[in-house]
Parts: structure tokens; C-alpha cells; sequence
């Protein structure tokens, strides 16, 4: 890969900028409050941070890459799918995640549940993060430390509060911030009486007892807790850059909520360096990943999970649609939109293999570059014989037709073909079945309708009947010509619409084949389904309406 080529894309530009960091070791890191099943939208930093640490470790440098599970953060709100009986216990609400109950009464607590559900995704989509717990991290002397820090220098950070927050506040929103900074403390206090974390106030620090005051106002609970032997957490705009200080932290991405003007990511920065002595990360501002068109929120269910996305495509896939956009783009992602995705992903692949051509300089960048990093693990050595998913969802729609073990045979014989291959590997064998697995889920769970098969017993007499004298005109010649070979898709999808043309019908060819086999006016891509078929039964069905 040419050097400048490189250092032109956003991939090459963002390593330059951390290569020329003077820190002993680049830490990338990133976190994600377990509140839900957790999206994959928030992928996009995950990934940033693995391949930006990938880089840089090839680089020579020393590197780290830590993901936080925040959850000592309160859980704010039940989403929707929650069992009933546990989404009535509203004294939940307010409490840490890690000290609620997980809902399925499986494994420790709702922070860990959700959080390891995230987890266990991770190697497969190539992320080997170090994992830290915050409520772990907030038992440590460290963290304990800063806690004080925080709390002694307090008018400092209401100083930063204000200078950073209140330039982007109306006059009188400015006035009732400073008001209220002058109450702040920089920690919330786990409420001995009810466990709430939220709504809890700090009252008064006393450094000499180690002492917080506080009270609580969900259950006006009043009370006195020492920093170093009970719960005590942060605000969020002071916990993050309470570890980027602990871990000396060089880079995090963050969502554009979170680096907009006077947000956390302006305070942090002032913290971190005015308060807890490190410089702070470079920033890596980036849009949302949209579900469609809407933005994916866990509280509101609007989400697609990361063991979704195994279930239905391989997690290069993933990748590939994360890095192939840059940062401060927004991308959208649609599960019924898949086969497209991995249709542009497998171009891509071949692209880069040099078995296509790109059409253009983007598209041979994004080869070079993004394809390689798209790959979890390592890239393979020769292109990877994939059978095609379009062809896959109409082969899985025909196992009741052919049965299972056809299905698969005929999947064999087109990857055989595809591939230019006398036999296949065992693993070759083995991608195949996980591809039909893959396809099977995907069409029972997302396909759009135009792409749902099912082939009709018979032909009605309505069809028939609906059929013009053109129309069977056009079903006739082809059926001829259909016998005289064997076909393949490209030339037979082109004879078929040469012979509507001729006729002056245009694609009511194509309707018409779609009417006798699936009694509908519409279907997958003609060619490719026609032949996968069985060829006799192919016939035989064409006789039946013209013959
Ligand atoms: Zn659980
Ligand atoms: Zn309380």
C-alpha cells in the first residue's frame, strides 16, 4: 500500500495523529453502560479502537485497548420486553445496574447480564478489549483517591462547570446553572436506606473524617458515609475523566452527543488536565449508526443486538460497514437490507483479491484499506469461496420443496462452479452450511416480501387464465430453449428478457414465470431461481401452462 494513499484516508490520517503522541503507551478505550440489550451501534467506537490499536501496535508501539462496563450508572427506565414481574419492581429504578437483580434470576445482577451478553460476542467480531467493571474499579484506592481530589478541589471544578457549560446556555438558563453550582458536588452517594444511587444529593464533604453528608429524595433518607468503605460514584462528567487520568488514557471516540460544545467530552478535557494532571485523549467525534432511519436507543427497544448480527451475517461484514464510512458520516444500517451490504462486501473482497475491477478510486481505496481491517482476525490468503447470499435465501426457501440434503448438494455444485473448483475443503464445506443457517433466519426474520418463495403445488386456473396469449407465447419459446442446455444466470436471465422484448411485453415476462411458479406477480431474480430448481420440475411446469 502506497504510503500517501494511506495517510489521505481518514484510517491513515487518525494514525498519524496518535503516532505522533510522545505517551510510553497508546490506550484506546471505550465504554458502554450495560442499561439493555445493547445495540450494535455502539460497534462503531469498539471497532475504532481495535483497528486503531491494531495499527499502532504493528507501528511498534506499546498499546492497550480497555472497554468499561459502567455499571455502577443508575438504571433509569425498564425497556420494553422486560418479564412483567420484575419490570413492576419499581425500586429498581434509580439503583445501580450492578446491584439490580438481572431479570432472568441467571447470573449476578442486570449489569452483568446485559454487558456479558455484549461480551461474549467480542472475539468472534475480532475485539479483545481488556475488560473493567466500573463498580470494581470504584472499590480501588485509585479510584478512592480521585474521589477525594474531586471532592477537596470542588470549587475548581464548579469553576470549569460553569466556564465550559454556561457559554452555550441562554442568559436565564445561565443564571439557574450557576445557582445551582453553587450546591454541586461531583458524586452522587448510594442511598443507605432505599440502595438508590439517583436521586441522591451530597450535602458536605469533610476531608479530616472522610465524610460525605447527604440525602436522598426519592425516600428522604438522610445520612453520613464514609469514602472509603461505601459506595460512592462520580457524576459522569467527572467519572470519565477520572479514568482517563487512572489509566493514562491517549484516544476515545465518542458519539457526537458527547463532543457537541460545552458537552462531556469539553469538560472532561479541562478535568483531566486542570484537575487530575494528564493531558487527556485524542477525540474521535463520530455520528450515530441509524436502524433504518431511526437513531438505535436501548430504553426505547429500537435495537439489533450483536449475537442478532451473527445470527444472520459474518461479523467482517460488520466491521466493513463501520470502517468503510468515515467517522462523521452517519451510517445506516436496515437488517432487510442485508443481502446488499454483503453483496458490496463481497465486492469489495474481490476487489481486493484482484479478481474485479473497482469502478473507481473510492472503491479501490476502501479495497486496499478497509478490507483488510475488516477481517476480525487475520485476512485469508486466497479470496474465501463464499456461496452468494442471494443465492442462499432462495435455496433455503426451496428445502421443503428438495429437502435439506439436495439443497446443500446443489449449493456445492454452484460454489464448485463459482470458484472454478474440482472440490471443495471441509471448512469450504462447513461455510456453506453456516451461510444456509444464516439465510434461513434472516428470511424468516427480515426478508422483505418481494423476496419471500413459496412455490405453488399447482398452476390455478385463474393463473392460467390470467396469463395474455403474448405471455404464453414468451413461456413457450423460452421452455424451448431452456431444454437445449444447461444455462447459466447471466445468459439465461438475458435470454429470457431478449425474448419479452421481442414480443413487445417487456418485463411481463418476468411476471409471468413468477405467476406460474409462486403464484404472484413478483420474486427473486429470475435466472438464479429458475436454476436452482430442478430442471425437470422446471419443465414440467412450463408444460403444464403452455405445453
Ligand atoms: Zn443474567
Ligand atoms: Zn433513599
Amino acid at each position: 500500500m502506497n504510503v500517501e494513499d494511506f495517510e489521505r484516508h481518514w484510517i491513515g490520517r487518525i494514525v498519524c495523529d496518535l503516532e505522533s503522541r510522545d505517551d510510553e503507551k497508546i490506550v484506546f478505550s471505550t465504554a458502554k453502560t450495560p442499561s439493555g440489550p445493547i445495540h450494535v451501534g455502539v460497534g462503531r467506537e469498539l471497532i475504532y479502537c481495535s483497528v486503531f490499536e491494531k495499527l499502532l501496535r504493528e507501528r511498534g508501539r506499546k498499546t492497550e485497548f480497555l472497554f468499561f462496563v459502567d455499571d455502577f450508572d443508575s438504571l433509569k427506565s425498564f425497556p420494553p420486553n422486560i418479564p412483567k414481574d420484575f419490570s413492576s419492581h419499581k425500586e429498581f429504578l434509580g439503583r445501580p445496574m450492578y446491584m439490580v437483580p438481572c431479570p432472568y434470576n441467571h447470573c449476578e445482577s442486570w449489569g452483568t447480564h446485559y454487558a456479558q451478553e455484549l461480551i461474549e460476542t467480542f472475539p468472534d467480531f475480532g475485539l479483545h478489549p481488556k475488560i473493567i467493571w466500573s463498580h470494581e474499579l470504584y472499590q480501588t484506592q485509585e479510584m478512592k483517591n480521585l474521589i477525594r481530589l474531586a471532592l477537596d478541589r470542588v470549587g475548581d471544578l464548579r469553576k470549569i462547570m460553569v466556564e465550559v457549560v454556561g457559554p452555550t446556555l441562554q442568559q436565564n438558563q445561565l443564571e439557574k446553572f450557576k445557582k445551582e453550582m453553587e450546591n454541586w458536588y461531583p458524586c452522587l452517594v448510594v442511598c443507605e436506606n432505599c440502595g438508590r444511587l439517583k436521586p441522591t444529593r451530597v450535602l458536605g464533604w469533610d476531608s479530616s473524617t472522610d465524610t460525605l453528608i447527604y440525602d436522598c429524595t426519592a425516600c428522604n433518607y438522610k445520612g453520613e458515609v464514609k469514602v472509603k468503605d461505601w459506595p460512592v460514584k462520580l457524576r459522569w462528567r467527572i467519572d470519565w475523566p477520572a479514568k482517563w487520568a487512572i489509566f493514562k488514557v491517549s484516544c476515545e471516540p465518542a458519539g457526537k452527543d458527547h463532543c457537541v460544545k460545552g458537552g462531556a467530552y469539553d469538560t472532561g478535557e479541562q478535568i483531566v488536565s486542570r484537575v487530575f494532571g494528564w493531558k487527556g485523549p485524542y477525540r474521535i467525534p463520530y455520528e450515530w449508526v441509524l436502524l433504518g432511519e431511526k437513531a438505535m436507543k436501548t430504553h426505547k427497544g429500537i435495537s439489533f443486538t450483536f449475537s442478532e448480527w451473527l445470527a444472520v451475517a459474518p461479523p467482517e461484514v460488520y466491521r466493513y460497514l463501520i470502517l468503510r464510512e468515515e467517522p462523521r458520516k452517519h451510517i445506516s444500517f436496515a437488517p432487510e437490507r442485508m443481502l446488499q451490504l454483503i453483496d458490496e462486501f463481497e465486492k469489495t473482497e474481490k476487489i481486493y483479491f484482484g479478481l474485479e475491477k473497482a469502478s473507481n478510486r473510492l472503491e479501490e481505496l476502501t479495497a486496499k484499506i478497509v478490507y483488510p481491517l475488516s477481517m476480525p482476525d487475520k485476512v485469508p490468503e486466497e479470496v474465501p469461496a463464499r456461496l452468494p447470499y442471494r443465492f442462499a435465501i432462495i435455496m433455503v426457501q426451496l428445502i421443503p420443496l428438495l429437502g435439506k440434503d439436495k439443497v446443500l448438494e446443489k449449493c456445492l455444485t454452484i460454489l464448485k462452479r463459482l470458484y472454478k473448483k474440482e472440490r471443495l475443503k471441509p471448512e469450504e464445506v462447513l461455510a456453506v452450511e453456516e451461510r444456509l443457517r444464516m439465510a434461513e433466519y434472516w428470511v424468516t426474520n427480515y426478508a422483505p416480501e418481494e423476496l419471500k418463495i413459496r412455490i405453488t403445488e399447482t398452476v390455478s386456473k385463474e393463473i392460467k387464465e390470467k396469463l395474455s396469449e403474448k405471455q404464453r407465447e414468451a413461456l413457450k419459446i423460452v421452455l424451448e430453449k431452456f431444454k437445449e442446455k444447461d444455462w447459466d444466470e447471466e445468459s439465461l436471465q438475458f435470454e429470457i428478457f431478449e425474448v419479452g422484448k421481442k414480443l413487445g411485453i417487456g418485463p411481463k415476462i418476468f411476471e409471468a414465470f413468477y405467476l406460474i411458479f409462486l403464484g404472484k406477480k413478483f420474486g427473486p431474480r429470475l435466472a438464479p431461481f429458475l436454476l436452482s430448481l430442478e430442471k425437470e420440475f422446471v419443465i414440467q411446469r412450463l408444460e403444464e401452462v403452455v405445453g
